[in-house]
């Protein structure tokens, strides 16, 4: 295998203009070199001629993210998630170290559970009081209020009135564990716009977690598997946006679709009550960077009678839970979160709009540590209010 230049295309087209560091949440957050693109960049093109050891490009390459708006930002179409991933490969396959710790539906489905029952017998109390920083934090950002709802394998729920189509339904991971709510509030607004919606039995997981955390290949083989699974119906209907991304960026044609973004597309046929609210979207970094439809689904929002949509400072920058780095450096992720959080609660909205779990869990954490009395919810819950099904 090759580990030299060749096996990195795009690299060399960074010209170091720089124009991707404001974007960046982590340059943001520290204003060095190494916590930027281009940093990163360049510590990755000395690895690959050989003027620099690996294990010193590691720390500010475990720093980054992975949210992506580098690439937007970037004149010379720098593929940068392409060349970390593929970085990240060849050396973690090269030393033996790939932990691929994420990459496992199994592990991620009982990693859920085990927070879910953590949260809801107090023994994340007990947690959050130990003296390990990253216990603490990842016993803070289980939500407060976890639900399970994972449908049986081939479950299919009847579309109301005359049928308009077919879909299916990928429930994911984390989000059929801790946010079961968004996949009910998806299958009812769904059934009663006249669609029947198929959960086909999904062994696998969508595979972004695997591909964040240095293994590509399991990542892909993953969300293949998940694709074929899912493959035969009239859209398939993602809610995490980071699944969606990841399944999407595998097969363009798939037909992986946000719920409502797919309902807005379709036409609704039911009509909309007022949501008299002022809620905030905190645009998914996978929908605004890589899938590119966070406008559609402002557009879509915008619909609902009634509801206000403000912005807040910074909308399009992280909050800091992308990729696996609020696991290794949760200090840098802290900040990050700690800062968007304060731009959401400044808005003055009710409600803060996210349709990703990753994100959801860590607002709704940092949230709580500002005392901030904003709830989280996803796109399809205010549409599913709207509708009144
Ligand atoms: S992916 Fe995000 S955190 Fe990583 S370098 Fe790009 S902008 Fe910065
Ligand atoms: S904007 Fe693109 S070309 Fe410019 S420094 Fe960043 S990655 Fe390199």
């Amino acid at each position: 295998m090759s580990t030299g230049l060749d096996a990195l295309p795009g690299l060399l087209d960074c010209m170091h203009c720089g124009l991707c560091l404001q974007a960046c949440p982590t340059y943001t957050e520290t204003s060095s070199e190494t916590d930027s693109p281009r940093g990163r960049l360049f510590l990755m093109r000395a690895v690959a001629e050989d003027r620099l050891a690996v294990a010193d490009a590691m720390p500010a390459l475990e720093r980054c993210v992975q949210c992506r708006a580098c690439e937007p930002a970037c004149p010379s179409k720098v593929p940068y998630s392409e060349i970390l991933h593929e970085h990240m490969e060849i050396h973690a396959k090269a030393s033996g170290q790939m932990s691929n710790w994420l990459g496992s539906s199994v592990r991620m489905k009982l990693a859920g559970k085990v927070l879910r029952f953590g949260r809801q017998s107090g023994l994340l109390k007990l947690a959050a009081s130990l003296p390990n920083k990253r216990l603490r934090r990842a016993a803070n950002m289980v939500p407060h209020k976890p639900k399970l709802y994972r449908p049986k394998p081939g479950a299919e729920f009847e579309a109301a009135g005359d049928q308009r189509g077919v879909v299916a339904l990928h429930l994911g991971c984390v989000e059929a564990e801790l946010f079961g709510h968004n996949i009910q509030d998806s299958i009812a607004t769904l059934t009663a716009e006249g669609f029947k919606v198929v959960c086909p039995p999904q062994l696998g997981c969508c595979g972004a977690a695997a591909a964040h955390d240095g293994d590509s290949q399991a990542g892909r083989e993953s969300g293949q598997q998940s694709l074929a699974q899912l493959q035969g119906f009239d859209a398939i209907i993602v809610p995490a946006a980071g699944c969606a991304a990841f399944l999407g960026s595998l097969d363009s044609n798939a037909g992986v679709v946000d719920p409502m973004i797919f309902l807005a597309r379709a036409g609704l046929r039911g009509s909309l009550k007022a949501v008299k609210r002022a809620v905030v979207y905190a645009t998914p970094c996978h929908r605004q960077n890589v899938i590119g439809d966070a406008e559609e689904m402002r557009t879509a929002m915008l619909a609902i009678p009634g509801l206000e949509l403000l912005e807040s400072e910074e909308s399009e920058m992280c909050c800091g839970a992308g990729g696996s780095a609020f696991l290794r450096e949760p200090e840098l992720t802290d900040a990050i979160g700690q800062r968007k959080a304060k731009f959401l609660q400044q808005t003055g909205a009710t409600q803060v709009v996210s349709g990703n779990p990753g994100c959801a869990m860590q607002l709704e954490a940092k949230l709580r540590e500002r005392d901030a009395k904003m709830q989280i919810v996803h796109p399809i819950s205010l549409l599913r209010e709207s509708l009144g099904v």
